[in-house]
């Protein structure tokens, strides 16, 4: 996505540096077009990020087609995020101008509740989607609560960032939470764009590791990635 900036003249005033510029999908099932919007005063607990990258989930086009009932329109996509912290609002903790960062599914939280204090903020009962009621990382700029910012490393290649941070947390997530130890044989079912990753997290976890496909011509590429 390091294309959609249009404001690269200084004294170009016919860009108001303080728009963010998006693509938008103005209807369900519609075409995204250029889109300018005023995100307002950067609140005491936000961070904005500069995007570089953003990756496309099929949760995007779920949204982008209303599938599931909640979607607002203007509707911005893009919820696997790579950038930089470009503004830090004063209550914003652990992060740095500068740093490169990633924002996933989640923007906000209440960071009070019982599911926030436990290590379950995912599962907070007003957490905010980062493109549910607010506009996503198909844009120059996002911004999102301190906490769902998360820093990436520098070695991380930031292209390959932004599925880690959906697709990617979601299959590695299940070798935490059933504790699967790396003498665990593990099945990976559809080898698409979870199952890619899910391959290579489960191969590096030391497991033997099987893909289930139906389709023959991905089982080269399978093993590749990891499947034994
Ligand atoms: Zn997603
Ligand atoms: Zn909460």
């Amino acid at each position: 996505m390091g294309q959609v900036s249009v404001s690269t003249g200084e004294t170009n005033k016919e860009n108001d540096m303080t728009k963010f510029n998006a693509y938008a999908a103005m209807t369900a099932h519609g075409t995204l077009q250029p889109f300018s919007f005023d995100p307002g005063e950067l609140g005491p607990e936000e961070v904005e990020i500069k995007v570089s990258h953003c990756g496309l989930c099929h949760s995007d086009l779920s949204m982008l087609d209303n599938d599931w009932g909640m979607t607002k329109y203007p509707f911005v996509p893009g919820h696997e995020v790579a950038g930089t912290i470009v503004a830090l609002g004063g209550g914003a903790k652990g992060l740095k101008m500068g740093q490169r960062v990633g924002l996933g599914w989640t923007a906000q939280s209440c960071l009070a509740c019982h599911e926030c204090v436990s290590g379950e903020q995912h599962l907070c009962s007003t957490a905010q989607g980062t493109i549910v009621g607010r506009h996503g990382g198909f844009a120059d700029r996002v911004r999102a609560q301190w906490v769902w910012v998360r820093p990436l490393p520098e070695a991380l290649d930031p292209a390959k960032a932004g599925p880690l941070l959906c697709g990617g947390v979601t299959v590695f997530a299940p070798l935490l939470i059933h504790k699967v130890p790396s003498t665990a044989r593990v099945g990976v079912i559809g080898i698409g764009g979870l199952g890619h990753m899910a391959l290579q997290f489960a191969n590096k976890w030391g497991c033997e590791v099987h893909a289930f496909t139906t389709s023959d011509s991905k089982e080269a590429e399978a093993r590749k990635l990891g499947a034994h």
